[in-house]
């Protein structure tokens, strides 16, 4: 038995004919750059997430960019994030012209909310908490630090969709908020896209502004921005598959439980659910004894498995600029010694999960 990590073809037999539909009807119309498919999935947004305001753009790094940029982000301020996320997290915060500063995480991967108040400095001005695979971070304390020190908060919500706190859409914490719809996360395009969801109009209206040259018309240019719309190919297939977001996470969902049945060793930690959280699971990260050891054994059972990711963001190559060392961010660098994600998608069988934890077990027995 051969078990994928993600099944992409799979999806697309799966919806084949509806896409093909898609593509046809906007398409056919003549017209592909900001059109209505693109304002019709921005309310879709709204509506699924209870945001006043969603603006589509071409993906989840330019969302981050922007919300960074529309809220004057710049040379001389500092960042609080988290060494634990995706490299696009700080790139972002570097692409404006300011520092990040990191934090360390908890044990469950997401920025540890009792450290913040050390970083903090005269130069900081906003945390970018990281919901990392969909897990919500402890916002109620972000947001008290945010409220007491005066600082702004941007949720980098790349793999928020369709997660919940308290019965609140995550990326509605904060001032503003950014979303990936890469291949990968579980509201996908069938190429790169993102969106930012704010409450504040003035956002809003900078940013609608920002992604598309800083034109107000054809002829009337007020401020310089970039090229950065989502387009309407993509937005007509989210907005088709926003539809289906609800059943996907219910049934990565049950993929975690079904795991959680069949997985019976101690050396691999398993995600826990926070009281009051509603995860997306967009990737089912388990903290591993010997992983890299555990994922040569799948491999030669046919099991894909990934790293999800095994360098903290401060000992890159590239965060060398920042300063920091290893031993900075203990808890970061030893849990992305252990981290290792299990196959997880829509299409996996009870059969296959068994088969995946079995192997496990057997691993370790
Ligand atoms: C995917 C992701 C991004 C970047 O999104 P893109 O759409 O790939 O640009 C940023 N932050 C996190 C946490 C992510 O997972």
């Amino acid at each position: 038995m051969k078990v994928e990590l993600i099944d992409l073809k799979k999806r697309y037999e799966e919806e084949r004919e509806d896409l093909l539909n898609i593509f046809d009807s906007v398409l056919k119309n003549g017209s592909l750059v900001l059109t209505d498919e693109v304002k019709n999935f921005e309310n879709n947004i709204t509506n699924y997430t209870g945001a006043k305001y969603c603006v589509g753009l071409n993906s989840g790094t330019d969302a981050l960019m922007m919300s960074l940029w529309s809220l004057g982000i710049t040379k001389g301020d500092e960042v609080i994030t988290s060494p634990v996320s995706f490299i696009a997290s700080v790139g972002a915060i570097i692409h404006v012209g300011a520092k990040p500063v990191f934090v360390d995480v908890k044990e469950d991967l997401n920025i540890n909310e009792e450290l913040i108040e050390n970083a903090i400095t005269d130069k900081t001005k906003a945390i970018m908490p990281v919901h990392w695979s969909g897990k919500i971070c402890n916002m109620d304390k972000i947001n008290k630090i945010a409220k007491k020190y005066n600082l702004l908060v941007i949720e980098d919500a790349a793999q928020g969709m369709g997660s919940y706190y308290n019965n609140r859409h995550s990326g509605t914490f904060g001032k503003i908020a950014s979303f990936s719809a890469h291949p990968l996360k579980n509201l996908n395009a069938v190429g790169d896209a993102g969106f930012v969801i704010t409450d504040s109009e003035e956002l809003n209206d900078k940013i609608k502004l920002y992604r598309n040259h800083g034109m107000e018309s054809r002829d009337n240019v007020k401020i310089f921005g970039v090229n950065s719309r989502l387009d309407s190919l993509h937005a007509e297939i989210l907005t088709y598959r926003l539809k289906k977001l609800k059943s996907v996470i219910k049934k990565r969902r049950s993929n975690v439980e079904i795991y959680r049945k069949y997985i019976e060793t101690e050396k691999v930690i398993l995600p826990n659910e926070n009281p009051n959280s509603y995860d997306s699971y967009v990737m089912f990260i388990t903290l591993s004894e010997k992983r890299d050891e555990l994922q040569k054994f799948l491999e030669s059972k046919n099991i894909q498995s990934l790293i999800y990711y095994g360098t903290p963001l401060h000992l890159h190559k590239a965060s060398k600029i920042l300063g920091y060392k290893k031993g900075d961010f203990k808890m970061a660098e030893e849990l992305c010694d252990k981290v290792i994600s299990f196959p997880h998608h829509q299409y996996l069988s009870e059969e296959q999960i068994k088969f995946v934890s079995d192997s496990i077990n057997l691993f370790y027995n």
